[in-house]
């Protein structure tokens, strides 16, 4: 099938997440390739956003596919979800391995939503409580609960939603400031959040919810000494913490789980879209040994029917080891170096380039439309300029994705220096179009 008539079809017959699908005008993959993507036609595209910030082993990887074929043969392809299988017993262990602490048991879902709602309930069940904390920049997932917890605007027209979430603002938030350096950030925001607690009645919270590092929201790691604090503050009164790591985690800040940069455990781990690198739907919530302790007692009130599916447990062993082995992790490590270097040049090149950052492979640009800083386009909006850049890209062979006023750097973790500064060429050339649209 050619481009045209794989887009008109699919538009036709299938619905669209987050879009009104008249206008859109989707491309046509069809096959893909470490970090290039190419249409039916042979156009090739870099994936400097890794899909969904999720491929972060690199497309169609040799050694995983040949797994995924061992996976299939004379293996049994489902077990129900009472079943003990191989798979579930060696990647179980696994992951108890690689996750730091004491986050030794996994329940297995379909992807990032399912693994929180499942850390609501685990939460809720192990301390009796059932409020849950979260902020108004991060988005948890697309299901009910995930959705009243999501901070951004997709969760507006799932309003009304259930009761017992309360968001707050995070450390750095959209206008308002906790301070202007790290340490008044953290002192700041941690006593206005023991006061919320204190409003809402610590005895009725259960959890409160983060993405370590933001992403979607603007990929903002938390200031210095915030999450120990934070730590602190919800031990102090019972309250687990649960980081949510679908985007942030397997390596895409340059180490395995984002919570290792920041010196605090979290009570409950979730995690999705690199775990398998998206190659098939997987999720996971990671509780710790009391907690799992609870549930050999109680019952856990939690269940799917692709609960520990065999064939996406062996995929995400296969990706684990290929991540590992090729240190794909040390490699966003690394190329966090050269990310910020371009950045900074493109800083220094273009009036539109507001700020920028990055950890490990984990990185955005924000654009501004006049030179004292004013963000290009609003809160939940757009700008044509922006619409034009990212045209632009498209037509030279970038995938990315915009968010408002905020351009994605996130590539698949295999990437080299060279295809890195080749995607920044491209935006390079692409900001003039943006550049042309600042005030004054
Ligand atoms: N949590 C975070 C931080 C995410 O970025 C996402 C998806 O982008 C989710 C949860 C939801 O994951 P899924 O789309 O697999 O349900």
């Amino acid at each position: 099938m050619d481009s045209r008539t794989i887009i008109e079809l699919s538009k036709q017959h299938t619905m669209w997440s987050w879009s009104k699908s008249g206008p859109l005008q989707p491309l046509a993959f069809e096959r893909a390739e470490g970090v290039y993507l190419y249409t039916p036609e042979g156009k090739r595209y870099l994936d400097f956003n890794s899909q969904l910030m999720s491929v972060n082993i690199g497309h169609s990887h040799p050694k995983v596919l040949e797994r995924m074929k061992q996976a299939i043969d004379g293996h049994m392809l489902f077990a129900a979800p009472s079943a003990a299988t191989p798979v579930r017993a060696r990647l179980g262990k696994r992951l108890a391995e690689l996750v730091p602490g004491d986050i030794n048991s996994f329940f297995f879902t379909l992807g990032g939503a399912e693994a929180n709602e499942n850390a609501i309930k685990a939460a809720r069940l192990y301390t009796g409580r059932h409020k849950i904390l979260s902020r108004y920049r991060s988005y948890h997932g697309a299901t009910h609960a995930a959705m009243q917890m999501t901070g951004d605007p997709r969760r507006w027209a799932n309003e009304p939603g259930a009761s017992g979430f309360v968001r707050v603002m995070d450390p750095i938030p959209y206008d308002f400031s906790f301070g202007t350096t790290d340490a008044e950030r953290t002192a700041n925001h941690l006593r206005y959040l023991e006061e919320i607690i204190q409003y809402e009645g610590p005895h009725t919270i259960a959890a409160m919810f983060i993405e370590t590092v933001i992403g979607t929201n603007g990929i903002q790691p938390p200031p210095a000494g915030w999450l120990p604090g934070l730590r602190a503050l919800l031990d102090k009164y019972g309250i687990l913490l649960v980081c949510d790591e679908v985007m942030c985690g397997f390596g895409r800040t340059g180490k395995l789980f984002a919570f290792e940069h920041f010196g605090a455990q979290p009570d409950i781990l979730t995690m999705a879209k690199g775990l398998t690198s998206s190659y098939v739907p997987l999720g996971a919530m990671g509780v710790t040994d009391k907690i799992a302790a609870h549930f050999r007692d109680n019952v856990f009130w939690g269940g799917l029917t692709y609960n520990a599916h065999p064939f996406c447990l062996a995929v995400a062993e296969a990706v684990l080891d290929v991540m590992l082995e090729e240190d794909m992790v040390g490699n966003a490590a690394r190329m966090q170096e050269v990310m910020l270097a371009e950045m900074a040049a493109l800083k220094a090149r273009h009036p539109s380039v507001r700020d920028f950052r990055a950890i490990g492979l984990f990185g955005a640009i924000e654009l501004q439309k006049d030179r004292q800083g004013t963000r290009m386009a609003p809160y939940n909006g757009s700008h044509p300029a922006i619409d034009r850049m990212m045209a632009f890209f498209k037509q030279e062979g970038l995938f990315t994705i915009s968010h408002w006023w905020t351009l994605m750097c996130n590539p698949p973790l295999c990437i080299t220096e060279a295809e890195l500064r080749e995607g920044f060429a491209i935006i390079d050339r692409g900001l003039a179009i943006t550049d042309e649209a600042v005030e004054g």
